[in-house]
């Protein structure tokens, strides 16, 4: 059965993050009580051809998988043995090698080229770390390549942790403004009951199709769970899917042991649980630039640039400024207006003051000649930058 909600989110997707859990990429073996999680290639290979799939229709895809640690405990054969902070960071770093190159192996017999990208909470929350994180997986979208993302956890302890993938889907599919983030786990998605409490007398647990607000009462049927193989629980994809909402990205949480799961989601068919508030994300993000960052610069460009910002959607070229005022990072949000300082446009700049200020009014060939072939084209990207309307 289609659904118009989805149907619309569909219509419009040109890039999604999917984020592939523990539990999807592995199988269990061994007895009760003894069991042991194994990265399971197969499965590895089904998603393949699945991303393949969508990569066709012209999608761009972002993976974010987990499976480091349960990976490496497998090459150990360490099993469910309890392991310490470094023993688990040890056993990321083997795992890790071991998982990349299954999806390097099963996605290249597709014809696909994968990259690894591995990220901690101190790059994300590092403006100058969060976009060229960003501009690293841009960079990789462009060349066709299917960025495969996890957490650095071989050099990250607890406190420094993002700690499970849900939430790092969540961040990445706002760093990449993303059309759609979908979390595929063991589970079919968020019940108005948890399924694996039923007793012999309580109702079947309903699937709950639709979430279009994240209020404590989701959060409190979330509850917390969790398992051997997987970090996160209900209440991480939950949080997950508020991070994303109030960025105005909706989320699905589907069953990534259905194997037809992507092509269902793909058809906009009712499965799994669709977190949505149906406001638009533009907007949200627009509102994220220009009202919620502190303005630390201002930037005067000439007549040309405020042209090619305002009416052809472009981006602030260094040629553009005219004058540099404030004392701002790479990163922080600038104001941009026109030669009689009017406000024009906000955006997230790629210089600090003065590096700027070497290159302003000079043509992207000569900043090159000044500067060599590392550095940014643009001094605001323009999907870093929000036009101000103006009432004239
Ligand atoms: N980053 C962890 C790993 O790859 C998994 C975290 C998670 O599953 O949420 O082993």
């Amino acid at each position: 059965m289609a659904d118009d909600v989805r149907q619309e989110i569909l219509g419009g997707l040109k890039r999604v993050v999917i984020k592939i859990g523990s539990s999807v990429i592995s199988r269990k073996e061994g007895e009760k009580g003894k069991s042991v999680y194994r990265l399971d290639e197969e499965r590895v290979r089904h998603f393949a051809r699945q991303v393949k799939k969508i990569a066709r229709t012209g999608r761009e895809v972002v993976l974010v998988s987990s499976g480091a640690i349960m990976a490496g405990r497998d090459r150990l054969g360490l099993g469910g043995a309890h392991l310490t902070v470094p023993e688990k960071q040890a056993c990321a770093a083997i795992g890790q090698s071991y998982l990349i190159h299954a999806y390097e192996k099963k996605f290249k017999a597709q014809g696909l080229k994968v990259a690894q990208m591995l990220l901690s909470s101190d790059d994300l929350g590092n403006r100058r770390r969060y976009l060229n994180a960003k501009h690293t997986i841009e960079a990789l979208l462009e060349y066709g390549v299917i960025p495969i993302i996890n957490e650095n956890d071989s050099v990250t302890v607890d406190e420094i942790k993002i700690g499970d993938n849900d939430t790092l889907s969540a961040t990445v599919a706002c760093l990449m403004d993303a059309g759609l983030l979908v979390i595929l786990s063991d589970v079919e998605g968020l019940f108005s009951r948890d399924p694996t409490r039923r007793t012999k007398n309580s109702p079947p647990p309903e699937l709950i199709p639709l979430v279009n607000r994240v209020t404590a009462d989701i959060e409190k049927l979330a509850g917390k769970s969790g398992s051997q193989v997987t970090v996160g629980g209900m209440l991480t994809k939950v949080l997950a899917a508020k991070k994303t909402m109030s960025f105005g990205i909706p989320t699905l949480l589907v069953s990534g042991r259905d194997d037809s799961v992507l092509e269902k989601v793909a058809a906009g068919e009712t499965v799994g649980t669709l977190f949505w508030s149906g406001r638009g994300r533009i907007r949200d993000r627009k509102h994220w630039i220009a009202h919620t960052l502190k303005v630390m610069g201002r930037l005067m460009v000439d007549a040309g640039a405020v042209r090619a910002l305002v009416e052809g959607g472009k981006s602030l070229l260094p040629a553009g400024v005219l004058k540099v005022e404030g004392l701002f990072e790479f990163g922080n949000a600038v104001s941009v207006v026109d030669e009689s300082s009017r406000e024009i446009a906000r955006g997230l700049v790629n210089y600090n003051t003065d590096d700027l200020e070497s290159i302003k009014g000079l043509k992207t060939s000569e900043v090159r000649k000044l500067v060599g072939n590392n550095f940014y084209e643009e001094v605001v990207h323009r999907d870093d930058l929000v036009i101000i309307e103006n009432d004239d």
